[in-house]
């Protein structure tokens, strides 16, 4: 099949968007398929760390992101049953921004979806990717929009921007089978936005609570959002003590009744819409040898690989992620990936992703797992009590102080 461009793009989330668009930086015809009209709400803590507002610059969106995020974080809490500590988040002093923004994904993606257009990409929305065929150089993506009839792209380069909870076109029956195996320990994921919380601004509570945890954060125009995982057989005892309750409500009663903190922040405060949710998740690396890589197709964001929420660094690692692999392909154009060099820029992106991100996916499940054992989270506490300085070191650790890595891209190749 001839190619209608050289990378399709699945998915419009952060990666997505972001891969788009340095690669259209670098002259390349790009389609970017995402199945859902935006904007549209997504469950997400919605913060993106200091380190990252750089690469927003770089993406060219960096001016409209400041114009609309919440205030600077300048201070992170741990909140369990009874106990709140807080202590001054740490700056990154490596970049031009030290703190981080929260801003709601109804309005980052599509920001970041509207700078892929302007600079040619061509989106195909709402349209879902639901089958791919082919190789490097000649790959068929059949899409197709509700209530039309299919139709098949040609790429020669295929980029998995499809996210993790949703699942993707068909071409990994891993995820699939991911998919199916239901666990007590399974995480689901809750959201829900709130008008006049009591959070002050630049305040970023973690919460630690018995199979939960998550995290609160006031962002654009006074909005606070408000997000959790939960253990499926805690969501399965929350739904159970309020059997005439939605999911979402049952489990902001447990965080209420869980949490003194939750209950006072959120004490006159009125939720705005309902509650959102996802799941199972699974955190962990989905680039590999069994999977995408094998069969050439370059993995972004989620798709790659997740972290536990509960360090807040998913947007991060998408935006991060995308530009890893936009500067290994976008340096050669298109034309130039045969299945050698394909195979050669996987093994490159591999190690480059390895070695930026799994240092943080491994952190963050240590401390998701600390978060959620009531024993382990009260002796945290106590610990923090006495040194909050561990506070401020834990958020180093997860990343909060480091700034994106950016390569320059070559300028376009002359047509
Ligand atoms: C509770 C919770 C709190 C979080 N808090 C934070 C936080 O504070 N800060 C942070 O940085 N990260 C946070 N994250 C993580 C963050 O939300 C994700 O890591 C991030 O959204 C990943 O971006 P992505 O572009 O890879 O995927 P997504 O944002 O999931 O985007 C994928 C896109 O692909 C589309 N898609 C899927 N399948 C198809 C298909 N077949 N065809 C076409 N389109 C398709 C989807 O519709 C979607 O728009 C949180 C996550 C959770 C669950």
């Amino acid at each position: 099949m001839s190619a209608d461009c050289d990378a399709l793009v699945i998915g419009a989330g952060p990666a997505g968007s972001a891969a788009a668009i340095l690669l259209a930086a670098a002259g390349w015809r790009v389609i970017l398929v995402e199945q859902h009209a935006f904007p549209r709400r997504k469950v997400c803590g919605e913060c993106i760390a200091a380190g990252n507002l750089e690469l927003l610059d770089r993406l060219g969106v960096g001016a409209e992101f400041r114009a609309l995020a919440g205030p600077e974080l300048r201070r992170v809490g741990w909140m369990n049953e009874a106990t709140t500590i807080v202590a001054d988040m740490p700056p990154c002093t490596t970049g031009p921004y030290a703190f981080g923004r929260a801003l709601g994904r109804e309005h980052l993606d599509p920001l970041l979806l509207a700078r892929a257009r302007a600079l040619g990409v061509m989106v195909l929305q709402p349209f879902q990717a639901r089958a791919v065929t082919g190789t490097v150089g000649r790959y068929a993506v059949e899409v197709q929009a509700r209530g039309q009839r299919a139709r098949q792209l040609g790429a020669r380069i295929l980029i998995d921007a499809h996210g993790s909870w949703e699942r993707g076109p068909r071409m990994a029956r891993a995820d699939a089978r991911a998919h199916e195996r239901n666990r007590p320990g399974d995480l689901f994921a809750f959201k829900a936005t709130y008008s006049n919380a009591a959070i002050s601004p630049g305040f970023l509570p973690v919460l630690a609570l018995r199979g939960a945890y998550g995290g609160m954060v006031l962002g654009e125009a006074g909005r606070t959002t408000l997000a959790c995982c939960i253990r499926r057989d805690t969501l399965a005892a929350c739904r159970a003590a309020q059997p005439q309750a939605t999911a979402g409500l049952s489990v902001e009663a447990y965080l209420r009744r869980e949490c003194s903190g939750v209950r006072r922040l959120l004490d006159g405060a009125q939720r705005e819409g309902a509650w959102l949710s996802v799941g199972p998740l699974r955190p962990g690396v989905r680039l590999g040898a069994s999977q995408g890589a094998s069969r050439g197709v370059f993995r972004v964001g989620n798709a790659a690989g997740e972290s536990h929420p509960l360090i807040g660094e998913g947007i991060s690692m998408a935006l991060q992620s995308a530009a890893l692999l936009a500067a290994i392909l976008g340096a050669q154009p298109a034309a130039a990936f045969d299945a050698e060099r394909a195979a050669d820029a996987q093994r490159r992106y591999l190690s480059a992703w390895t070695s930026a991100f799994l240092p943080r996916l491994r952190l963050a499940a240590t401390y998701a797992h600390l978060a959620m054992r009531p024993s382990l989270a009260r002796a945290a506490g106590a610990v923090l009590r006495r040194w909050p300085g561990l506070l401020v070191a834990a958020t180093r650790l997860a990343g909060k102080t480091r700034r994106a890595q950016i390569s320059p891209l070559p300028p376009p190749e002359p047509a």
